[in-house]
């Protein structure tokens, strides 16, 4: 029996997302308020839809991949009418990096309508296109198992993990990315100060990234910019500096006092006054590099 599958929200990270739903072997019917993301996901195998209710009459699964918890309560709560156009017993569940609170709501609005609610938020962004994303799914394990087949054309099995609860997905994504931003603001200060003391960069570079607080940060993010000078555009500060919010506050719902959290909120806030919200996400760096009146970048040369 054919799978119908709404998918609402086809941006950097829907659309490859999207994608592989439909070349997963579900019957895809898609929506975006660019008209330019719908024909690029009807050219991947969906058929277009007209409006976020449209896509949901017919789901039975709606997957919703959104910027921010204001979009994803308009889409499912509020002018979008999603949840309420669902089909009995359908299944929503939304990918995007949103608030546990939020969740809680639309997981009893669903309820009270009769059909599911996940949140599986995501991670490994780069891995989209290619089905390898790692999703942290929140939410009854019935739902779940019933989710399995949809969400394993967008992550390896392995990689899509039942990590709770309603609520616990989307405090996973915060915290998974919180310490990516705490890691990126450390790693930056140690180049910079590093460079001032006047250690070469590469040989700095090398230390840090085979040094026992080495990361996944330092090959990968931090390298892009130290020797290609690429920003991370695909990440803008402005999702950035939300995905910062809802982890400080999880963290204040937790009574935890988190100096750090605290601390990188607030030099997060910095940058995004100084460079604006559609700066990458390495800005960050960029911060860095105009307080110490230097550009960080180096060759990568042949043993160290
Ligand atoms: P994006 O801005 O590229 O895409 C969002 C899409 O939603 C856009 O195409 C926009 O037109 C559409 N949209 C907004 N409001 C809508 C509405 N009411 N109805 C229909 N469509 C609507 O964002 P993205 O980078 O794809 O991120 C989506 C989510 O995934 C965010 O929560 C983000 O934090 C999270 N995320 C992003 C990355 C990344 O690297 N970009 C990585 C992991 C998680």
């Amino acid at each position: 029996m054919t799978v119908n599958v709404g998918f609402v929200g086809l941006g950097h990270m829907g659309g490859p997302m999207c994608a592989r739903v439909a070349g997963g072997g579900f019957a895809v019917r898609a929506f975006d308020l660019r008209p330019e993301a719908v024909e690029a996901a009807v050219a991947a195998g969906a058929a277009p839809a007209r409006s976020a209710a449209d896509c949901a009459a017919t789901a039975d699964v709606l997957v919703t991949m959104l910027p921010a918890p204001p979009h994803v309560e308009d889409v499912l709560l509020g002018s979008g009418g999603a949840l309420a156009a669902l089909p009995a017993e359908a299944l929503a569940i939304d990918m995007s990096t949103s608030s546990p609170a939020l969740g809680a709501r639309i997981a009893e609005a669903a309820a009270a309508r009769g059909v599911g609610f996940l949140e599986a938020p995501v991670a490994d962004a780069l891995k989209a296109s290619e089905g390898d994303l790692h999703i942290f799914v929140g939410g009854d394990a019935a739902d779940v198992a019933r989710a399995r087949p949809v969400l394993e054309t967008m992550g390896r099995p392995e990689r899509v993990v039942h990590v709770g609860g309603h609520g616990t997905g989307y405090a996973v994504k915060l915290l998974v990315n919180l310490q990516w931003f705490v890691h990126a603001a450390a790693a930056a200060e140690a180049l910079v100060i590093g460079t001032r003391a006047g250690i070469d960069l590469y040989t700095l570079y090398t230390a840090l990234a085979a040094g026992p607080a080495r990361s996944s940060f330092l090959e990968n993010e931090a390298l892009e910019v130290l020797r290609d000078g690429d920003y991370g555009e695909r990440f803008p500060l402005g999702l950035v500096a939300k995905d910062l919010q809802l982890a400080l506050d999880l963290a204040h719902e937790s009574g935890i006092p988190a100096e750090l959290t605290e601390r990188t909120g607030d030099l997060y806030a910095r940058v995004l006054d100084r460079y604006g919200p559609q700066a990458g996400e390495m800005a960050l760096l960029r911060h860095y590099e105009d307080l110490a009146g230097t550009s960080l970048r180096f060759e990568v040369r042949d043993g160290g």
